[in-house]
């Protein structure tokens, strides 16, 4: 039997909204990434933030990166990134699930932007793939996303074709930390 099998990767292609309470607004609000850090020393503790920022009022909310961590267990050009306000490292940290998740921060899912690269680091831009037999679609982000959505996505079909599918068993997945593993049974 010819088993033939693609793989793709799952990328946030922006940084992820958070839902949090904004004491300006005086109720939960989205706060968008500002592309900024703080660093603060605290007699021989440093703590960096990543700033985020409430979309209506604009007040900050302080998303912590290091806390009470002494310099020397800092990378010297993470260091530096960060006092620079460097916008790579501000998008990776914002585009990272896992981050907010290890944060107790709430990401706002509605509002995540999701697309599919292929092994280069490309964008998928392939027409519907349904001549594999078995699809591997690795989520390091952590993201959480419906078996519908990430089929339906996977596959360029509707949610609704995507989910029959599933409940017709014409499909099988396993999920685990880092990839769902799609077959056609
Ligand atoms: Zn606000």
């Amino acid at each position: 039997m010819n088993y033939t099998e693609k793989e793709y990767w799952i990328k946030a292609e922006k940084s992820f909204e958070i839902l949090h309470a904004c004491s300006g607004c005086k109720r939960k609000q989205s706060f968008v990434n500002t592309g900024c850090f703080r660093v603060n020393a605290n007699g021989n503790k440093l703590d960096v933030w990543l700033i985020y920022q409430c979309q209506k009022c604009r007040h900050t909310l302080n998303v912590p990166i290091f806390e009470r961590i002494s310099p020397s267990r800092i990378d010297k050009e993470l260091y530096e990134k960060f006092l620079e306000n460097n916008a790579e490292l501000a998008e990776q940290y914002g585009r990272s699930f896992s981050f907010f998740k290890s944060k107790k921060f709430e990401v706002d899912q509605n509002s995540a932007s999701i697309a599919l690269y292929d092994e280069n680091g490309k964008a998928d831009e392939s027409d519907a793939c349904t001549d594999f037999e078995r699809i591997v679609v690795h989520n390091d982000s952590g993201l959480k996303l419906k078996n519908e959505k990430l089929v339906a996505m996977v596959l360029k079909i509707s949610r609704s074709a995507a989910k029959k599918l599933i409940d017709e068993n014409k499909i099988s997945l396993s999920t685990d930390s880092t990839a769902v593993t799609i077959e056609f049974i």
